[in-house]
């Protein structure tokens, strides 16, 4: 096993590349190990964003989808990121768990997919528990059969990313299948399970009225999601698939637009839901 290291801070805006080159590939990881190590891209610890109050913001490496507008591509792989243990991760929370909670904030994992490390995250979250933080964690869904009840339990809030309504347009923005988010999306609905739908507004790729159609009628009868966030596409991730040398297909796209940004939360907001 690679050796742990200390987590530098930063942010996800860092480009952070072949930090553990011996780390196991993400697509054929099972975290099935006690978790007491993983892999992370970085953490920031005063985000207002990624969830309610002030929030340390754990960015873990591994994900198992290739969004066409990821800003971050390097958290794709477990070898990108830097191998740490939980508990250096929980010693950097609870310097800053005093903060959090006056500040009615807490602990939020995201990727990556923080699912690909689920023995990983779930001690972190158990920890974070234990230091009675809020713990939210943003996932895209597709490994949400992973996250068993017990897992469940020590979070309060999901952020999940559905990126379509549409199969189609889905694994033609990911690669992947939508049904598995669906399904989880489900699932945390018949648990009352505090939610919140993210949802990457590009131009050209899901803008479609349709697909927002599509999503807001899911979601709008669902009582435990408190909001719908539509985040317009930017190209503040472009560099990073440059260096990387990806093929970046929407290098030429333009951010979202303002107008287009309102037209769908207002179309969310006339399905019944409440978006921002
Ligand atoms: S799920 Fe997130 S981290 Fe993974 S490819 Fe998509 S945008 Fe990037």
């Amino acid at each position: 096993m690679a050796e742990a290291n200390n987590l530098e801070a930063g942010n996800r805006h860092d480009l952070r590349v072949g930090l553990s080159p011996d780390a196991p590939d993400e697509n054929d990881f099972r975290d099935e190990g006690k978790g007491a190590f993983g892999y992370a891209h970085s953490y920031e610890t005063s985000s207002r964003y990624d969830g309610p109050g002030l929030r340390m913001v754990l960015f873990l490496s591994g994900c198992l989808l290739r969004c066409k507008y990821c800003h971050n591509p390097d958290t794709w792989h477990m070898k990108d990121g830097t191998h740490v243990s939980a508990q250096h991760v929980l010693d950097r929370l609870a310097s800053f768990a005093p903060a959090l909670r006056s500040l009615d904030g807490g602990l939020t994992i995201s990727g990556g997919e923080p699912l690909v490390q689920l023995e990983f995250t779930r001690r972190i979250f158990a920890g974070a528990k234990k230091m009675q933080l809020h713990t939210a964690i943003e996932t895209s869904g597709y490994l949400g059969d992973r996250a068993d009840d017990d897992y469940l339990a020590n979070l309060d809030l999901i952020l999940l990313d559905i990126k379509s309504s549409d199969p189609a347009t889905y694994k033609r923005a990911t690669e992947r299948d939508l049904a598995p988010t669906l399904k989880f999306a489900e699932r945390l609905a018949a648990m009352g399970k505090s939610t919140w739908i993210r949802f990457t507004l590009v131009p050209g790729l899901t803008d479609d009225p349709a697909n927002v159609e599509g999503i807001a009628k899911f979601v709008a009868p669902m009582k435990n999601v408190e909001w719908v966030e539509v985040q317009p596409f930017h190209q503040m991730g472009a560099f990073k698939w440059k260096a990387m040398n990806l093929d970046y297909e929407l290098a030429d796209r333009p951010s979202a637009p303002p107008e287009l940004t309102k037209r769908v939360i207002e179309q969310f907001r006339a399905a019944g839901c409440n978006a921002r």
